[in-house]
């Protein structure tokens, strides 16, 4: 009380991943290398073209590639796994991001899975999920990694801590769950049918919200020096927690804009750097 909250924001985070960057994207110019980032979109959902925008754009300032496939929303399974195969197949290309979400008459879990867990820089395979899950070197979720890196730049502990995540989507709420009880947290996950969700977030040391439902967490419902991490995107740039309410109890908080979206962009370049490291040995 009295005292002002640290605001835990993306860009000391981001600059200091693509400092690191740099001088890796260098080495790999010396071998004739540029990494590059293919990135899928099926279908002409808005929102999915701009983030598919963004990524190519932070490739291009950054020095990287980006191969960008647009696919019409009629697209078949089928015909998206010919190209995500081709893709594995394709040398130069050394990360596939496939845009969630897909048409519905595409199969997505297919689809992710046929990514080569090599080029799997988005973390969203069966397998990327599993490795993680078991501690395994793997390329972890973006946004997942992303409030980890920013909790550990932060110095915010995790151990011993109770975690409560607020959605359990496969890119999201399940993955940054595991990576916290690997991190020593103590985790509830919180979804659409449980029942009481004050109740859970009243005992939460640190809270994940990804809801996808602007301004869903109340910071009422919240104890006194709570750490927000705040995944939600939403129309109106307005994140998943009621900023104005949480940060009257938080100790530390992200905001939106400006928090956790710019750190799933650097993390999304860093694996891709990383996996054109690998590819490259
Ligand atoms: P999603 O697939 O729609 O999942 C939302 C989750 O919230 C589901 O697990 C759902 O439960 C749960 N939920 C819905 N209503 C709830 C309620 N009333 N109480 C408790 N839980 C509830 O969303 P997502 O893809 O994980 O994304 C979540 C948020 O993160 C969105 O705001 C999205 O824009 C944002 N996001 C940001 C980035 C980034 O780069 N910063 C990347 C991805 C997503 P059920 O499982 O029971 O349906």
């Amino acid at each position: 009380m009295g005292t002002h909250p640290l605001l835990i924001e993306g860009k000391p985070v981001v600059d200091a991943i693509y400092r690191d960057l740099r001088i890796a994207i260098e080495q790999l110019a010396a071998h004739g290398v540029v990494p590059c980032l293919a990135t899928v979109l099926v279908g002409d959902d808005a929102a999915s073209a701009t983030y598919v925008r963004m990524k190519a754009n932070a490739c291009k300032k950054l020095g990287m590639q980006s191969q960008r496939v647009h696919l019409p929303a009629e697209t078949t399974t089928q015909q998206l796994l010919q190209v995500i195969a081709d893709l594995n197949n394709n040398p130069s290309v050394h990360g596939i991001l496939l845009q969630h979400p897909v048409p519905d008459q595409i199969d997505e879990r297919a689809a992710f899975d046929a990514i080569a867990p090599e080029k799997d820089v988005d973390g969203v395979t069966s397998v990327g999920f599993g490795r993680m899950t078991y501690q395994v070197p793997a390329y972890v979720s973006c946004t997942p990694q992303a409030i980890l890196t920013m909790l550990d730049h932060y110095r915010i502990p995790m151990a011993g801590k109770h975690a409560v995540v607020v959605g359990r989507s496969a890119i999201l709420g399940k993955p940054v769950a595991m990576q916290l009880l690997n991190r020593d947290a103590t985790v509830t996950i919180c979804h659409s049918k449980t029942v009481d969700l004050p109740a859970h977030l009243e005992r939460a040391d640190i809270v994940v919200a990804a809801v996808g439902k602007p301004r869903f967490i109340q910071g009422s419902w919240l104890k006194q020096g709570v750490v927000v991490m705040d995944a939600g995107y939403n129309p109106g740039n307005v994140g998943d927690a009621d900023f104005e309410s949480c940060v009257l109890r938080a100790s530390a908080i992200t905001p939106v804009p400006g928090g956790v979206g710019p750190v799933t962009i650097a993390t999304l370049l860093q694996h891709t750097v990383r996996a054109a490291v690998a590819q490259t040995k």
